[in-house]
């Protein structure tokens, strides 16, 4: 076996796998690093839940390789892998008290007795479910009941633990204690994690990487912040972050300083982006985040636009404007926002923190500051 550093960790090599001659996922390359939290986003049907399924060994490979700290596991019983997983749905055993469900899996793994005890202790205690090992999962709240099946997989000690949106079927208040719990956790454990969820906010303050699948390829791995701020291309842009980037269509022309100009039939968004780097494209798109947005009154300078509608979330609102040409955009305002659906407003674009886009959707981006 190699245990050099390079092979710590998740290696997808030129995975496939299809599901009645329907390609799911196709020349997949994909190194996760050991330790790392690592989250899986994208759209449903992507092939999210069908990757982790592959690397628990539920599902077999078409082609390729998986190899986990330098072992190829593929063609591996999924019971030897050193993989645990745990299930959206929790799935755990019913008619098994807490302990009983912890042991189960060790005692398959021929684990020997006393030290069954010791881990289920351990790891009891580190999850703070110690008090209720005797209880059925059915005497246990959501919350409770999502701790115990995080502690059936990490009681095992396993390389990688593996989640399907552990915390989907949490209320948001759990859900925001529990996240809390994983993070740290994520921090303390040794295992490498690899994560699917829908939630934008549980990607972002868990995730060490992102990575964001759809149309089955890889269309982005990095931070969450690379990948909100410098989103690879527009499906990136739209997929990431709590409201999609706002996107309009314009052309660019070169304005002072080779700087990008994005002409709108409003008026001009000047762009930090040199037109030097940027391809011939007659379809070019302007990106711009909500936060970057600002209303002002109509009687200014910028652009005239009605507001559609507001969502108030308390620290903060977003307004749904629509321009004259129908495009709509979304700016954040801070608390509560006065404006009403209806309001003649001005949008003020920050064109300094303005994205480009191509025909093909390939992004360009201001430099850092
Ligand atoms: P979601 O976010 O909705 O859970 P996902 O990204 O996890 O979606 P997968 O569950 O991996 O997506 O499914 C990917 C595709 O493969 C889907 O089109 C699904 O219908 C198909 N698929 C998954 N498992 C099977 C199976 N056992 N047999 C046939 N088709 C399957």
């Amino acid at each position: 076996m190699d245990n050099s550093p390079e092979n710590q960790g998740l290696e997808f090599r030129a995975v496939a796998k299809a599901f009645d001659g329907n390609r799911v996922l196709d020349n997949l390359n994909l190194t996760i690093g050991k330790g790392e939290f690592f989250v899986i986003l994208g759209p449903s049907g992507c092939g999210k839940t069908t990757l982790l399924r592959l690397i628990a060994g539920l599902e077999a490979v078409d082609g390729g390789e998986i190899f986990l700290n330098g072992r190829p596991i593929h063609a591996m019983e999924a019971g030897d892998r050193g993989v645990a997983m745990v299930f959206q749905d929790y799935a755990l055993y019913p008619h098994m008290t807490v302990a009983e469900n912890l042991a189960f899996g060790l005692r398959n793994m021929g684990v020997p007795p006393v030290e069954i005890a010791v881990r289920i202790q351990e790891t009891a205690r580190s999850l703070a479910i110690d008090s209720f090992l005797d209880k059925k999962p059915g005497k246990l709240s959501g919350g409770q009941q999502q701790r115990v099946a995080l502690g059936r997989a990490l009681v095992k000690k396993p390389d990688i633990l593996l989640m399907d949106e552990p915390l989907s079927s949490l209320d948001p208040a759990l859900r925001l204690k529990t996240r809390r719990e994983l993070a740290t956790l994520g921090r303390s454990l040794l295992a490498t994690v690899v994560m699917v969820t829908h939630d934008q906010v549980e990607a972002m303050t868990l995730a060490s990487r992102i990575m964001v699948m759809h149309d089955h390829r890889i269309q982005q791995i990095g931070t969450p912040l690379e990948l909100f701020s410098r989103p690879a291309n527009l499906f990136v842009a739209q997929f990431v972050g709590a409201t999609p980037m706002n996107v309009l269509m314009g052309d660019v022309v070169a304005g002072e300083g080779g700087r990008a100009i994005f002409r709108l039939p409003e008026g001009d968004i000047h762009t930090v982006i040199r037109t030097d780097t940027l391809p011939q494209s007659t379809d070019w798109r302007l990106g711009l985040r909500a936060e970057h947005v600002e209303l002002t009154t109509p009687k200014t300078p910028h652009i005239p636009a009605t507001v559609d509608f507001v969502e108030r979330l308390g620290e903060q609102s977003w307004v749904h404007v629509r321009l004259a040409d129908g495009s709509e955009l979304v700016a954040t305002e801070a608390g509560v926002s006065l404006h009403q659906p209806g309001d003649r407003v001005g949008v003020k674009l920050d064109g300094g923190r303005a994205h480009l886009f191509d025909a093909d959707g390939r992004a360009w981006h201001p430099e850092p500051a």
